[in-house]
């Protein structure tokens, strides 16, 4: 014999488990993705300080990432290890991207600290 009314208090249980995984799982994402970003974003201006200190040196920035790569600098995006694309009109100009859209920095900026 099935007691329904334990069926009842179970199945609404279990609507309500589902419930807060549904609240729970999207802020959780949004958490991650944002530490995913603030990663990428930091090494993105380890490498701008790299430039500068290449810069000061030799009074042009590297165009090759390989280049800075060595000392202990990571030049790819946390999320999928993915390369940063450095962009360099001239010795003296450059930009680096994160191709998964995190941002970018210049030699006189970074995107996530325009007004
Ligand atoms: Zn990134």
């Amino acid at each position: 014999m099935l007691n329904w009314s334990v069926v009842r208090k179970l199945l609404i249980v279990i609507l309500a488990l589902v419930l807060l995984a549904i609240i729970i799982v999207p802020g959780y994402r949004i958490k991650k993705q944002s530490e995913i970003q603030q990663v990428c974003r930091s090494r993105l201006e380890q490498i701008a300080k790299a430039q500068e200190k290449c810069f000061a040196q030799y009074g042009r920035y590297v165009s090759e990432l390989t280049e800075i790569s060595g000392d202990s600098l990571n030049c790819t995006c946390p999320l999928n290890d993915s390369l940063f694309i450095l962009n360099m009109p001239d010795a003296t100009h450059y930009k680096l991207f994160c191709p998964n859209e995190h941002g970018w920095i210049s030699e006189e900026r970074a995107s996530w600290k325009q007004e």
